[in-house]
């Protein structure tokens, strides 16, 4: 596909690529749809193999932030930025320069960390532009958003298990955590302290050490995991683990995790799971909270209001979850279409506003 034709179908709005020579960046910023307020999404540093598949991965990406943000009723829109490159490129220079060319934007895009970028990236982007949020707390930043994260993906799997059990409660029932990294650990913390039965699995044995000695609970080894007879999967680590290969081991009646893009195919493999009675919480609805973090951030609300609107998370997977048990659709179909339908009422009313066609 062509760069302009592969732009236009996934509907964006703006793709910008961004080049410095002295700092050796090269970086795309994506914004997918404006409609509800300035695109916000994280910047990613990856290697990747060919620039298409960079310009792949920010177009997907930035279009999952358009949904996450509309279904979660914030008043942002959606969008994301890549730095093509690994680790050893990261400098002063290189962030400041992005910083330059996010600041170039006006504030239709805002930046956050996302793979391979952290508190300190965020920090020296400030120096150039104020167009960027996730920067360290004594500088008037919210910090890591992952405790928030955690916490709403954590009352996502109330919600779900709510729909499948009729309660709420977590404590006795079984969740295995796939990743223990910043929104695994604090999501198994929360469990735990509700009384919820805990199985790990992690690339990292030294994180599941930790977890066993700090919470109890057992491990699994990597692949095992999927097999794990409980009552919740919660995915925190890596995407596309859910997928034609993975889903007929599955024998928790419960996907509900914090990681992004857990299914291969969003379509088809949310088909395959409602075929096998396994209710899957949309990853971007339950793991939204991170964004309500950021978005308290820019709007300088208390951090209370982050966690508050978090908590929402499971009113929304609720919802979600009911809308799809009543039109008999997948849940991700049925958060793409309240996503939508939020975005198209929003835009409809500033015609009126604005007077435009
Ligand atoms: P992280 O890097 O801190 O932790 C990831 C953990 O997963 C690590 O412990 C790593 O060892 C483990 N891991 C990696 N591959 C694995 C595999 N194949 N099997 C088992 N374990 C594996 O990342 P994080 O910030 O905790 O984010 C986790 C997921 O949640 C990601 O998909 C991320 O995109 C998503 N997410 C994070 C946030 C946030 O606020 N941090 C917000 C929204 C979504």
């Amino acid at each position: 596909m062509l760069p302009f034709e592969s732009v236009c179908a996934l509907g964006h709005e703006q793709v910008v690529y961004c080049h410095d020579a002295e700092s050796g960046l090269r970086a795309i910023i994506a914004i997918h749809d404006s409609s509800l307020g300035p695109a916000l999404g994280g910047c990613r540093l990856y290697d990747y193999a060919t620039e298409a598949d960079a310009l792949k991965d920010v177009l997907r990406l930035s279009r999952g932030m358009t949904y996450k943000a509309a279904v979660a009723g914030l008043d942002l829109g959606g969008g994301k930025s890549v730095i093509i490159g690994d680790r050893s490129i990261k400098s002063e220079a290189l962030f400041r320069a992005f910083g330059r060319f996010i600041d170039s934007l006006g504030g239709r895009y805002i930046t956050a960390e996302d793979m391979n970028t952290n508190v300190t990236d965020m920090d020296t982007i400030r120096r150039e532009t104020r167009w960027v949020t996730g920067v360290n707390v004594q500088a008037g930043g919210s910090g890591d958003p992952s405790p928030v994260t955690a916490w709403g993906v954590f009352h996502g799997i109330k919600a779900a298990l709510e729909v499948v059990y009729g309660t709420s409660e977590v404590g006795g029932r079984t969740v295995a955590i796939q990743g223990l990294g910043n929104v695994g650990y604090w999501l198994a913390r929360y469990l735990r302290e509700e009384g919820a039965n805990l199985v790990f699995t992690d690339i990292d044995r030294s994180r599941i050490d930790r977890a066993i000695t700090e919470l109890g609970g057992s491990f699994v080894e990597g692949d095992q995991w999927y097999e794990t007879q409980c009552d919740v999967l919660a995915p925190c680590a890596i995407g596309g683990i859910i997928n034609s290969r993975t889903i007929p081991r599955v024998r928790a009646p419960i996907i509900a995790g914090g990681a992004n893009n857990v299914l291969e195919d969003e379509i088809a493999d949310s088909e395959r799971l409602a075929e096998q009675n396994i209710t899957y919480a949309p990853d971007y609805v339950i793991n939204a909270g991170g964004l309500m973090s950021v978005y308290a951030e820019l709007h300088q609300l208390p951090h209370q209001k982050a966690m508050d609107d978090a908590r929402g998370i499971f009113d929304t997977v609720k919802n979600v979850l009911g809308k799809a048990q009543a039109e008999g659709t997948s849940s991700i179909e049925a958060s793409n279409r309240i996503a939508q339908e939020r975005i198209a009422a929003v835009r409809s009313t500033k015609r009126l506003w604005t007077g435009r066609v």
